[in-house]
């Protein structure tokens, strides 16, 4: 087991505080989150690592595990910048809010992050990985999660942790709703196809074509997506009377795939018609996801 400072504490107001924010030796006033023993700053030197140290002299491994966790927590909340599955890959998002160690009922994430008014997940890792129990009920919420690896690792200071949580070879997927999402899609498509429909002056695209329904029943629809916070009917909706020109604004929306679409279609006002989508429209319309 490698050596690993303890250069995050809990001040007597209860605050988490790093070793260079406290005043040197016992002045610190400082706690160790994991046993509640005195802790003493050694903050002072050029050369040495700043950390803190038990007043009885007995630093032990799972206190300076503690430690390392809450200091990778707060970095990542103080960044809000969240590494997060897309399709088996990871990407980072600027977060729109991260929250630590909220309550989802039967789980605890340590990071709990909102991008584009979806969840996301963020485990570390430093001395237990997700074990079978906790993978099961990440898959039941559906939120995709990542696990930043920190163990086995020997921090300096919190740069060296700032480093670590932003280097993707540290990161594992666990759970991808995004994959789970279009793989669904996929089937959806498969059965009922693509359909068009014009509605109360604007396009709906859906599989199911239930979009003429209230935008509740939308939600529990793999095709739904959200935006800003509040949540978009599956099929793309826009108003005919300010863009008449069908054709133009497909092409648009779906980035110059080539739609077969008639102009005449806006004389079909409510109601749907046969529309053949080609493949690589389908291919857009599956892996949109925000
Ligand atoms: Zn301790």
């Amino acid at each position: 087991m490698n050596k690993n400072y303890i250069l995050m504490a809990v001040n007597k107001a209860g605050k988490n505080v790093y070793i260079d924010e406290v005043p040197n030796g016992k002045q610190c006033g400082c706690f160790c989150k994991e046993c509640g023993g005195e802790l003493v700053a050694k903050n002072n030197g050029k050369i040495k690592v700043h950390h803190f140290a038990h007043a009885t002299g007995n630093d032990s491994i799972q206190c300076s595990q503690t430690a390392l966790h809450i200091l990778a927590k707060e970095i990542i909340a103080e960044e809000r910048c969240v590494a997060i599955p897309r399709s088996g890959k990871i990407e980072f998002y600027s977060a729109d809010k991260v929250e630590l160690e909220k309550s989802l009922g039967d789980i605890i994430p340590d990071v709990f992050a909102t991008v584009k008014g979806r969840a996301f997940m963020v485990e570390i890792l430093v001395s237990h990985a997700i074990d079978e129990e906790k993978l099961d009920k990440i898959k039941e919420h559906r939120i995709s999660c990542i696990e930043i690896d920190l163990s086995g690792k020997t921090f300096e200071s919190k740069e060296d942790v700032r480093a670590a949580l932003n280097n993707p070879c540290n990161m594992k997927i666990i759970y991808d709703d995004n994959s789970r999402l279009i793989q669904e899609r996929k089937e959806i498509l498969l059965n009922y196809g693509l359909k068009l429909k014009i509605y109360r002056g604007g396009i709906v695209i859906c599989p199911k074509l239930c979009s003429y329904v209230p935008t509740y029943f939308c939600e529990d629809c793999v095709f739904g997506c959200k935006e800003n916070n509040s949540f978009m009917r599956c099929g793309f909706i826009l108003p005919l009377v300010l863009k008449p020109n069908l054709r133009v604004v497909f092409n648009i929306i779906l980035k110059n795939n080539t739609v077969m679409f008639d102009d005449e279609a806006k004389r079909y006002n409510d109601s749907h018609f046969g529309w053949k989508a080609t493949e690589a429209v389908q291919r857009a319309y599956i892996s949109r996801s925000f």
